[in-house]
């Protein structure tokens, strides 16, 4: 058990969980990687929601409002460490959900998938019988009616190639990533620089305050948003937060 007063609970519990989800088999071991990269930014950007992360987030609210067929994917992290927010988001923008793995095997698609529907998610996209053009065999498989003719894809913790591929299908991709220097980051059309612990909830807190919104005042926030000039900011929210920390 780790005591509540420990300085770094949040972040012990997170590891907790993505050390839960590799023995319950929902978590490939290369997630354990993908976390403690993932870690290391977000010590850098104070552990906290920044101006443009939170920016980011009110955009992909509004694109997931917008969209006339969002996929929101899922892979082995997201599934351990959010399994009931993406699934809450999933409701609230009425965007299904999509199991799409990395190290993809079918075992852990479908193990994933009934751990989804075990906490109340309703619409998943389960068949893999479309592929990304571009990518090895595996690596490609999608739903012909999920991903694959998705107009607006959520891919939080996405591998670069993918996002690019997804980007080359003309798809509009909004990325979560600590690391805003990865490829998935400078290719994505909206990247979060932020924990999907985080992330996930804020969305869809703003997604419930847009709703009412007219369709005209969600595309100008769309329409506003400059991926490169909001990436430059979380660089500089990091520099600014290293300078504060200096003793
Ligand atoms: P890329 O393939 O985009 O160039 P990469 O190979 O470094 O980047 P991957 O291992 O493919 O990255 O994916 C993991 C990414 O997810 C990392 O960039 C990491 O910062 C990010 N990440 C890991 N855990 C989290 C988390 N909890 N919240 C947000 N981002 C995370
Ligand atoms: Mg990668």
């Amino acid at each position: 058990m780790i005591p509540k007063s420990h300085p770094r609970y949040e972040s012990l519990m997170t590891r907790e969980k993505i050390v839960g989800g590799v023995e319950k088999g929902i978590t490939s071991i290369h997630g354990l990687i993908a976390q403690g990269r993932g870690e290391a930014f977000d010590y850098l950007i104070g552990e906290k929601t920044g101006k443009g992360a939170l920016h980011a987030e009110k955009v992909a609210a509004a694109l997931l409002l917008l969209a006339k067929r969002p996929v929101i994917s899922v892979n082995g992290n997201v599934a351990a460490l959010v399994p009931e927010e993406i699934i809450k988001l999933s409701d609230a923008v009425n965007a299904p959900l999509e199991v799409n793995l990395f190290h993809r095997t079918e075992e852990r698609v479908n193990r994933i998938i009934q751990h989804l529907r075990s906490l109340g998610a309703k619409k998943i996209y389960t068949k893999s019988n479309a592929l990304i053009p571009g990518l090895d065999h595996e690596r490609a498989k999608v739903d012909s009616e999920g991903i694959f003719s998705a107009d607006i894809v959520l891919v939080p913790l996405e591998d670069g190639d993918r996002c690019r591929a997804l980007v080359e299908m003309r798809k509009t991709v909004i990325a979560i990533d600590l690391n805003p220097l990865s490829r998935t980051a400078q290719d994505a059309h909206v990247t979060i620089v932020d924990n999907i612990m985080r992330a996930i909830p804020n969305i869809s807190e703003f997604a419930e305050e847009l709703k009412r919104s007219k369709e005209e005042s969600l595309e100008k926030l769309v329409d506003a948003f400059n991926n490169k000039e909001n990436l430059a900011l979380a660089i500089d929210e990091i520099i600014a937060h290293l300078q504060t920390s200096q003793r």
